[in-house]
């Protein structure tokens, strides 16, 4: 199955709530949907979520797609990944967004052309439903208590709050009264988003430990290891590295220096899924558990998450899977992913299985879409 050509198009759509987090604001979303086709006309699909203050820019990874990536692949075998990424990091240093979204099609394509759901080629399943922690994200105790509530009853049980940006007193107020709402079974997290600086980090970090909440995430900036290991030595609850832990090199890095309990992969992150599985092995190497984070993907990339969170042991701590639903205006598929009692469960159909909407791409797209 020869590749004939890689495809890529910029949508643009609106979100439901804007949020601050510790590295900065999300005002909108712009993500990129890629379109790998075979000779024989078969086709996979993946997507990219940048986000200017995190990594990347939608222009960045059309471009990346468009000028590099899709003519390196061009005539490659579409079921030899593993020379796709060898082919994509000759052709393009860095660009892990645009590599992921690829990386994301070339799975579809695959699992498509052999009739089963990508879970079943990445290993088969080990859960079928992957648990969803909402991000609290408004920054104020009323309003972040109040769509908790509403949350909570949409069966949402773990709540990720995003902290680092309030007085430390009012920060522990909010998450108090945040905990003061969840169910016995509920689930709190907290997220700095790299928002602290590195000397005022373990004073902080340290009266939220006292909260005992599952886990604190990266508190400092990403490069910041020497602190992500400092403050992991004194926390009893487990310190997660997001920001941190980028490439396969870096969460070897966090791995060596102690620096992280749990690592949150992003298929984003590191390039797609193939990276992603590596990762994974590395954190089960060092007795490290995973977490299933995400950007703002939609349907497409939210279903290639969850393939991989359900067919991969050591990530056990859950996902940021509730973007397509919760936050987005669109999730961009014909049928949204299946949610049940907090959960996602997984996709049944061949690939991804799921389809992407092409009314509603060509409705929020903001550069030409594919027509054949
Ligand atoms: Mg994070």
């Amino acid at each position: 199955m020869t590749i004939r050509d890689v495809d890529a198009c910029i949508y643009d759509v609106p979100i439901r709530h804007a949020g601050r987090y510790g590295v900065g604001p999300l005002e909108r979303v712009r993500n990129v949907l890629v379109r790998v086709r075979a000779e024989d006309g078969a086709v996979g699909y993946g997507e990219a979520s940048p986000w200017p203050v995190f990594e990347g820019t939608a222009e960045g990874v059309l471009a990346a797609v468009q000028r590099h990536l899709g003519p390196a692949l061009a005539g490659a075998q579409a079921h030899a990944i593993a020379e796709a990424h060898a082919r994509m990091d000759r052709a393009l240093a860095g660009h892990p967004f645009a590599k992921a979204a690829v990386d994301l099609a070339l799975h579809d394509l695959l699992a498509r052309r052999w009739n089963v759901p990508l879970y079943q080629v990445l290993g088969g399943p080990v859960r079928d439903r992957v648990q969803v922690g909402f991000s609290l994200a408004q920054q104020d105790q009323g309003a972040d208590v109040a769509e908790a509530r509403a949350l909570i009853g949409r069966g949402i049980k773990a709540f990720k709050v995003k902290t680092g940006l309030l007085p430390l007193a009012d920060e522990l107020a909010r998450l108090e009264a945040i905990r003061g709402v969840l169910p016995p079974d509920g689930d709190l997290r907290v997220d700095f988003n790299q928002g602290l600086p590195s000397e005022r980090a373990l004073e902080t970090v340290l009266a939220i430990n006292e909260l005992r909440p599952t886990f604190i995430e990266q508190p400092v900036p990403r490069w910041d290891i020497a602190s992500m290991a400092r403050i992991r030595a004194r926390l009893t609850v487990p310190l997660m590295a997001d920001e941190s832990v980028f490439s396969l090199q870096e969460a070897a890095q966090v791995a060596r220096m102690g620096a992280a309990d749990i690592v949150s992969i992003k298929l984003m992150k590191c390039g797609g899924i193939y990276r992603a599985r590596q990762i994974a092995a590395v954190c089960e190497a060092f007795g490290m558990a995973c977490y299933a984070g995400a950007m703002w993907e939609a349907g497409i990339g939210i279903a290639a998450a969850l393939h991989f969170a359900a067919s991969t042991p050591v990530v056990r701590y859950g996902s940021d899977f509730y973007i397509p639903d919760f936050l987005l205006e669109d999730d961009m598929i014909t049928r949204p992913l299946p949610m049940e009692d907090g959960y996602m469960l997984l996709p049944d159909g061949p690939g991804l299985g799921v389809e992407p909407e092409l009314d509603a791409l060509r409705r929020w797209a903001t550069t030409p879409v594919w027509t054949d």
